[in-house]
């Protein structure tokens, strides 16, 4: 998260880690910077009750809590919560970098140096909750970073050792064995490598990910993980380019990848490439029930794990509803007019915050 002009600095510095720790009785927050060692404590205020203090927030960041990191950046005004300690939702964004370039990321990679991303995450590790129950990877592609990857999967290793770290990763790079030996080494016990699959052919996936050789790569990766015990998660986004082959999809993987924990069919998130490529991509999912419920129940039927992300509830045949799952993180998570009074609310994931942009005009209610 991003947010300008939300802070003001009484002092000039590099940008650097925050940590909020106690709350004074001023109602000021002590803040410790993690990017130097043994600091002096900063002081922080949220919105304009409180003594003066080192970091002004304003209200609308009043949600923070004690535990919570922030990086805070004096030169701009910038600051960007990392980790909130009370969310099940924290992801670390390790880079920017990738070597696909998916026609439908919300996360347009970038050729830049951004290893100070991977330096601040190492630095947050020690200070994170130690009964933070789920911790995501994301970027980007993570496997970018060689020996920074397997260093924060080691910290995670050491300083969480009971929280569960789900890695999304395109997986072409774990195709080099040695590669995958060592995040296996390195791993914490409970981690998950969730890597997308979007067709059963070189020339369909390779056009998706806009990299050629990418289908055989992954393919490489994926049997590489496997035999080195890391756990696996499947990813398939159904689009318009990747609809039609949904129940030969399933076949391919049931037949060639049964080792895998679990396979996931997610609808897009209008971000990034998916909202510029927005006209090309979009399908109604009501125009694919019948290609999403073979290929769910072929799965289903071959003994695999199958669930169904980010799709509402009223769009799915009866069939389909107990494999989906509510997998929109809680901070671009929204309903719609169309939802109030909806009996089936509480078990629908809802929608991205983007899905204002463009949503299924089959939306109704359940009564
Ligand atoms: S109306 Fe809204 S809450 Fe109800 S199933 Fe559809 S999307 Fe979900």
């Amino acid at each position: 998260m991003k947010l300008n002009d939300k802070a003001h600095f009484g002092f000039g510095a590099k940008a650097f880690i925050g940590l909020l720790e106690a709350r004074a009785a001023d109602g000021n927050y002590a803040l410790r910077n993690l990017s130097i060692d043994d600091p002096k404590r900063l002081t922080l205020r949220i919105g304009s009750s409180g003594s003066p203090a080192d970091v002004s927030l304003s209200e609308e960041m009043a949600y923070l809590r004690a535990g919570d990191m922030l990086r805070l950046n004096p030169q701009t005004n910038d600051i960007r919560v990392l980790y909130r300690g009370s969310s099940r939702h924290n992801f670390l964004f390790l880079t920017e970098r990738c070597n696909s370039r998916c026609l439908m990321c919300s996360q347009p990679p970038r050729s830049i140096d951004d290893s100070y991303l991977a330096d601040d995450i190492l630095r947050m590790i020690p200070w994170m909750a130690k009964d933070t129950r789920e911790l995501g990877i994301t970027g980007g592609e993570p496997t970018l970073l060689h020996d920074r990857l397997t260093a924060l999967l080691g910290a995670v290793k050491e300083h969480l050792p009971s929280t569960a770290l789900h890695m999304l990763s395109n997986g072409r790079l774990f195709s080099y064995l040695r590669y995958a030996e060592r995040v296996a080494e390195a791993k914490p016990a409970d981690f998950m490598v969730g890597v997308p699959l979007y067709a059963d052919t070189a020339s369909a996936h390779d056009f998706v990910v806009q990299a050629s050789g990418a289908f055989e790569e992954t393919l490489f990766g994926l049997l590489n993980l496997a035999r080195v015990g890391v756990r696996v998660e499947l990813r398939m986004v159904v689009h318009r380019h990747t609809y039609a082959r949904l129940p030969q999809f399933a076949q391919f993987v049931a037949r060639n990848l049964p080792f895998v924990d679990q396979v996931v069919i997610m609808g897009l998130e209008l971000m990034g490439y998916a909202r510029s490529n927005l006209d090309s991509l979009w399908i109604d999912p009501v125009e694919y029930q019948d290609e999403l419920e073979r290929c769910v129940h072929h799965l289903d039927q071959a003994g695999l794990n199958v669930f169904i992300y980010n799709h509402q509830l009223c769009l799915l045949r009866p069939s389909l509803r107990r494999f989906a799952k509510k997998s929109i993180s809680d901070w671009k998570n929204i309903y719609l007019p169309e939802c109030d009074g909806c009996t089936l609310k509480t078990e629908c994931g809802g929608f991205f915050a983007s899905a204002t942009l463009r949503h299924s005009s089959h939306i109704h209610s359940i009564r």
